[in-house]
């Protein structure tokens, strides 16, 4: 079992990588600088000749791959937890070019690939038996197969390696498809892995939405892992049911985070905002309706604008700023309705402005909307970008039933001084992962995945594991 052969790794020039070899293509699309609107580095679009050889390579790998013993694959995918990390700066400067995230920023995501892989290796596959007199069963779990990673444009490595890594432990083969608007990391990492792993084990394809498609309906994939919107979502379900792929579908969400009376307002203020307009508000687990119990909500808000007003917004390379720009023109074009839906109707905008200045990049400054109503389009849609409603309450059973009256449930988080009464709301909230006193952070040591129309199944953390595994059971009758 050897590596493949791509050695040297170059981080201006980018390769579908097919069968352990880089590979270009007659066709081409381009990134482009969020901050700055300019074109990035050309990549590859995968053909669909391109296409099937990713398919065939990754399935002609999976029946060694699945029989390697399973301390030999931590072995290497810890191996490629240190090598990644060696080129930690390089897939820094590259995010930061692709997403616009400042450097603190994307240098977090970056070392979440190495703690996430070495997390994945920390887990043993489940496994279990029961003993009677007539028989002993066990029940065990085995590979899929090829799996499809389908990766939105939020995170791109991290939504990459989170499902490379439980995969590739759990013995299947994986390709990864990044977004068209952020494919530069999760194909450059995707290279980078070719020098610990056999060919076909893990392979990259960029393109557009049909490659995407193509995955859902190729008959030899056998799960597809799709981060992405929830229309998306729905198609890709459909696809797969075609063939009966595994799908596990991680989608939108319109988290609430309720404010309990008796928070330390100067202490949880600034972090509620940080749930809110963190990578620009750009998370599917993002706070995206805050709900602020009334005898505070006013000292409340006013913590949270004093906090935003001094939040710097900018590009990467312009030093110590906090949040970066919305990450292309789409989802800035997308976020700006909110403004003028918001202007139009004459909703107060306790920081922030209606009319966004243009700029060369795609920035908007993070904007709180105080109390509109409940049927607007800014409490009752996901606007994945930095602008926020805040609405008070004063009974808990009327607030609960406000923070589930969604057709999402993803995330939530609950504010609170007594943690007990905390947690028993949190247990009352319609969503896949509820923070107490956090803002929303979803972790590897934890099964991450949405209630409603927020998802499917989940991945991450030992549970996770199963979503790409089939129960194998073998039943022993004694003699
Ligand atoms: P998107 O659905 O537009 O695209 C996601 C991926 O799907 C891209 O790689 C795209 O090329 C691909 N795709 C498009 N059409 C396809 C098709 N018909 N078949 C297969 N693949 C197809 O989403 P986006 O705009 O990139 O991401 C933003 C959305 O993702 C938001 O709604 C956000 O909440 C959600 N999101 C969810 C999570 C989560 O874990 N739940 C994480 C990040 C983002």
């Amino acid at each position: 079992m050897s590596p493949s052969k791509v050695s040297n790794i170059e981080f201006d020039k980018f390769y579908n990588i097919v069968n352990g070899e880089q590979r270009g293509s007659k066709e081409i699309h381009h990134g482009v600088n969020p901050s700055t609107g300019e074109e990035l580095w050309d990549v590859p679009i995968a053909s669909e000749q391109d296409f099937n050889d990713t398919v065939a390579a990754a399935k002609k790998a999976f029946p060694a791959w699945r029989d390697t013993p399973v301390e030999k694959r931590k072995e290497l995918l810890m191996k490629f937890a240190e090598l990644f990390q060696q080129h930690a700066d390089e897939f820094t400067k590259l995010l930061c070019k692709e997403s616009g995230k400042p450097q603190k920023v994307a240098a977090i995501e970056v070392g979440g690939v190495s703690g996430f892989i070495q997390y994945h290796c920390s887990l043993d596959i489940p496994s279990d038996k029961f003993d009677d007199d007539e028989k002993t069963v066990y029940t065990e779990y085995t590979a899929l197969g090829v799996c499809g990673g389908i990766i939105p444009w939020n995170f791109p490595l991290i939504l990459s390696v989170g499902k490379v890594a439980p995969a590739l432990l759990t013995g299947n083969t994986m390709i990864v498809k990044p977004s068209p608007f952020t494919p530069y990391t999760g194909l450059k990492m995707v290279e980078l892995a070719q020098q610990i792993f056999p060919p076909g084990v893990v392979s990259a394809v960029g393109g557009n939405n049909e490659l995407g498609a193509m995955l859902t309906t190729h008959p030899d994939v056998a799960k597809i892992s799709f981060t992405g919107s929830i229309a998306t979502g729905k198609k890709v379900m459909e696809a797969s049911a075609k063939t009966l792929k595994r799908v596990t579908l991680e989608l939108g969400g319109n988290d609430a985070s309720i404010i309990l009376p008796d928070v330390d307002i100067k202490k949880v203020a600034p972090e509620v905002v940080m749930g809110a307009f963190q990578n620009s508000g750009q998370v599917c687990v993002a706070t995206k309706r805050i709900y602020i119990h009334e005898s505070i909500y006013q000292d409340f808000l006013q913590e949270m604008v004093n906090f935003v007003k001094t939040i710097k917004v900018g590009a990467p390379e312009e030093g110590d700023n906090l949040l970066g720009p919305v990450q292309n023109s789409m989802q800035y074009e997308k976020v700006k309705t909110y403004f003028a839906d918001s202007k139009a109707k004459g909703y107060k905008f306790a920081v922030g402005e209606p009319d966004i200045q243009d700029s060369k990049g795609f920035f908007i400054k993070p904007t709180i909307i105080d109390n509109p109503p409940n049927d607007s389009k800014i409490i009752s849609e996901e606007p994945f970008g930095p602008i926020v409603p805040t609405q008070p309450w004063s009974d808990l059973d009327e607030v609960i039933a406000r923070a589930n009256d969604t057709n999402t449930g993803l995330g939530g988080c609950v504010w609170g001084k007594d943690v007990e009464k905390a947690m028993s709301v949190a247990r009352r909230m319609e969503a896949g992962s509820i923070f107490v006193n956090s803002w929303e952070k979803p972790t590897p040591q934890a099964i991450f995945g949405g209630h409603k129309e927020s998802g499917i199944g989940g991945e991450w953390g030992k549970t996770g594991l199963l979503a790409f595994m089939n129960a194998r059971v073998i039943h022993v009758y004694k003699n």
